[in-house]
């Protein structure tokens, strides 16, 4: 059989996919008003991806629930924004679990993935009301087990299977002797065979079913072939030890790609190279609930960062022009070498343009506010750092992810705040910017 997991992209990139959802005239107005950096979000957008997710899996014979990965962006707006769309959350903390159960969403749309899995941990969880928990490990399950007896409930059980396929992608969690999940059957009571074997056998655990994640930003999708693969013969194996065994949930976690730099299959495209399997496992096995996690592909594209030009320099035919901004704001550009793209902000109003235009520089290097080499930005195939003159705005877009949740203090930098365009239009700070007065007390100024 031909494998065509890679889905084959003729379009070259073009500045025309960046979401231009605010004009130079908004930016003008907005960074007036909260200064630079300054996050921008996009409430539609956040809807506009929670349903083309949704929607690629329309060919799936079975529910199918989307789950928003909220370590991707936590902002409580955001996450209120989801409510709308019926969104399920996936957490992996305590900390998550305050944030959600404080944005009031309904503990029956969680789903708790935890890698700590400790026994105090699990009882909150059941204390609050979350019902869909997802062990990794044989020491888990078992202190899930002991929280649900304690408490009275017999929580869904969903098993973190690692299937040790090859992943292709910026972010791979799916490799052989990993941190996550369990493997089918590694030899030792850690293996998704004894998992199942003790949850088919528990008065305190109901078995529910099936998660693995493979890994983010991914691209090639014949992981998830050769993942599904594998998973059908091992529920084709259960099925045969335990008769009762039925997969209720089966969820095939994230890594729906997002645009940066080169152009992306569409989760259309990613959903075409494993509906017909997930069907197959639907007819074999008995059908099931298909949950599609996803962090970076829901919010990525509904953020852009302002940041200022505050200074440039030239030397043998280059050109350094440095912004307000650095990676502690945007950690990825430093630890992943992720390239935003990128682009100076037309001027509004040509009176506002001050420096005289230096277009014959040939290499133009966008740096950071920060003391370290790390701190200059990758740039995309797309980004356009013409007229990058002192005064200038340049636009980080694609940034909702894995970015306003890694702001940190370095260098005593405070967090810029985030201003989000609503349903209607109008744009509304939805984070406050912290001063150095609030960043010197966190810090324990107000106890040295
Ligand atoms: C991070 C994570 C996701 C989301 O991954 P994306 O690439 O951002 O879509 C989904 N599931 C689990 C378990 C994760 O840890």
């Amino acid at each position: 059989m031909v494998e065509n997991s890679q889905v084959q992209l003729v379009e070259k990139p073009t500045t025309a996919a960046l979401n231009r959802f605010v004009t130079p005239f908004d930016i003008s107005k907005l960074v007036a008003e909260y200064g630079t950096p300054l996050y921008l979000v996009d409430e539609d957008t956040l809807h506009a991806k929670a349903k083309e997710l949704h929607g690629a899996y329309s060919k799936f014979k079975g529910p199918v629930k989307v789950a928003y990965s909220i370590k991707a962006n936590f902002t409580p707006a955001v996450v209120k924004s989801f409510m709308k769309d019926g969104m399920t959350f996936d957490l992996t903390s305590l900390g998550e679990l305050h944030f959600v159960k404080q944005c009031k969403a309904d503990p029956e749309n969680i789903i708790y993935t935890s890698v700590t899995e400790e026994p105090d941990e699990y009882l909150e969880v059941l204390q609050s009301g979350v019902r869909r928990v997802v062990v990794s490990s044989f020491n888990g399950m078992a202190n899930l087990a002991k929280a649900a007896s304690k408490i009275g409930v017999r929580p869904l059980t969903m098993i973190r299977v690692n299937p040790e396929v090859g992943v292709k992608a910026e972010v791979r969690a799916s490799y052989r002797n990993g941190k996550f999940g369990v493997p089918f059957n590694g030899g030792t009571i850690d293996s998704a065979t004894k998992m199942v074997k003790h949850i088919m056998g528990s008065d305190l655990l109901k078995f529910e079913g099936f998660h693995f994640h493979l890994g983010s930003q991914i691209t090639d999708f014949s992981c998830y072939t050769h993942a599904l693969d594998k998973m059908d013969a091992f529920m084709t194996k259960m099925k045969k030890e335990y008769p009762a065994f039925q997969v209720n949930t089966f969820d095939i976690g994230g890594g729906t790609p997002v645009f940066y730099n080169d152009p992306v299959p569409t989760p259309a495209q990613m959903a075409e190279n494993h509906v017909g399997r997930l069907n197959q496992l639907a007819e074999t096995h008995g059908t099931f609930t298909l949950m599609i996690e996803s962090g970076r592909y829901l919010v990525a594209e509904s953020s852009i960062l302002v940041s200022r030009i505050v200074n440039t320099k030239e030397y043998n035919e280059h050109k350094i022009v440095i912004v307000d901004a650095g990676y502690h704001i945007l950690l990825d550009a430093a630890l992943l070498k992720q390239e935003y793209p990128q682009e100076v902000v037309p001027v509004v109003d040509s009176k506002d343009r001050t420096t005289a235009l230096t277009t014959t520089v040939k290499n133009t290097h966008l740096a950071g506010r920060l003391c370290d080499t790390y701190d200059v930005f990758p740039l995309s195939k797309v980004s356009d750092l013409s007229e990058s003159d002192v005064g200038r705005y340049v636009s980080f877009y694609n940034v909702g992810a894995y970015s306003v949740v890694f702001n940190m203090p370095f260098h005593c930098q405070t967090k810029p705040p985030i201003v989000m365009k609503d349903g209607d239009g109008k744009f509304r700070l939805v984070r406050k910017g912290t001063s150095y007065e609030h960043l010197f007390v966190e810090e324990g100024g107000d106890l040295a």
